[in-house]
């Protein structure tokens, strides 16, 4: 089985792009202790609970491994970029975040995969991994050739930027691995500069860059469960579920091209503020149903809301904020509070 066949193979189930890794320890799992370490993975102690030893081998995840078939999914689609949205009553969704939940949608295609690699290879032992596994998938996927990883920590790849999701497949079949690309970012520091918080630092003892998860907006608004500092909140401006902007400033994506998969067309391109602040949980629920917004709860949506209010300063928010200061959740009132303080 060479690599062509394998993208040949991706590409039917559904991947732009993929590649081929040896299932063997990665240089970056010495990186990722350190990253941690440093307290960079804030309060997401699925990075750094017990599973973190996981990622040091992707046989611990599957034992009969010997190869990473790494695939990439574009979600891009031709709608704006955050860096030219100026609708201060609107609120922005990553756009990660605007279709299906790409769980579902990777793991079908992997399965899919597994299927027709099943009726070239015959049998083999494999397991499909999307996000959630314990893996260093980026660094993997460098190591396929998708891309190199870039100084906002994304994968880029030089013909598609950076609109990816990335999944996995571990295989037991022996596959010529493919070789990594070279970084491409040159000098470039637009995403380090356009970052609100100043989140994306230098990584300790070379010239790699990494995140400060304690300071990125897409931190606080999806994984953070109690209150975001106060300090960070206009830095926060109308991100109510995750933050684009140093994808949206890569020069890379400037002509990224556009999935022509429904699954991730927008069903609720920049909300209404006024509209997400009014949702009861059922409402919450029923919106964004089978999307990944519901990640964020909805406690930790409100709250999101609140701050977007108090930083759009429109008089029209204050009515729908003083109903989210009676919120019985002391988390949302308080963000309301603080929220209404801005008007
Ligand atoms: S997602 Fe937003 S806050 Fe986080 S590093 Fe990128 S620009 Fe900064
Ligand atoms: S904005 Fe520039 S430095 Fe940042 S990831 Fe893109 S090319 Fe690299």
């Amino acid at each position: 089985m060479t690599g062509g066949k394998i993208r040949d193979l991706a590409r039917a189930c559904g991947f732009e792009l993929a590649g081929v890794a040896a299932a063997a320890p990665h240089a970056d799992a010495a990186w990722y202790r350190q990253w941690t370490g440093l307290g960079y993975a804030g309060e997401m102690r699925y990075l750094t609970d017990r599973r973190a030893g996981v990622r040091d081998d992707p046989r611990n995840l599957l034992p009969s491994a010997r190869s990473l078939i790494c695939v990439g999914k574009l979600y891009n689609t031709p709608w704006p970029y955050s860096t030219a949205f100026d609708e201060p009553q609107l609120a922005w969704i990553s756009r990660y975040a605007w279709g299906d939940d790409y769980h579902e949608v990777l793991r079908a295609g992997l399965e899919r995969l597994a299927g027709l690699l099943r009726e070239h290879a015959g049998d083999f032992q494999w397991r499909a991994c999307v996000d959630t596994a314990p893996l260093l998938e980026r660094s993997y996927a460098r190591a396929a050739g998708l891309g190199w990883i870039g100084r906002n920590t994304c994968l880029i790849n030089q013909g598609s930027g950076s609109w990816f999701f990335l999944g996995e497949l571990l295989v037991s079949l022996e596959i010529a691995p493919d070789a990594p690309p070279p970084d491409r970012c040159g000098t470039c520091t637009r995403c380090i500069d356009a970052c609100p918080t100043q989140a994306i630092v230098p990584a300790a003892g070379g010239t790699r860059y990494t995140i400060d998860s304690r300071l990125c907006i897409s931190y606080f608004t999806i994984e953070l469960r109690g209150g975001i500092p106060e300090p960070e909140r206009p830095a926060v401006g109308p991100h109510v579920f995750g933050c684009d902007i140093c994808q949206d400033v890569c020069p890379w994506n400037r002509r990224a091209p556009s999935t022509g998969d429904p699954a991730f067309a927008p069903r609720h391109f920049a909300p209404d503020l006024a509209r997400l602040a009014a949702l009861s949980e059922a409402g919450f629920r029923d919106l964004f149903r089978h999307t990944p917004v519901t990640r964020s709860r909805y406690a930790g949506f409100l709250r999101n809301v609140a701050i977007a209010m108090g930083n759009a300063k429109l008089e029209c928010f204050r009515a729908p904020l003083e109903r989210l200061a009676e919120s019985p959740d002391a988390m949302v009132a308080e963000h309301a509070r603080w929220a209404l303080g801005r008007l």
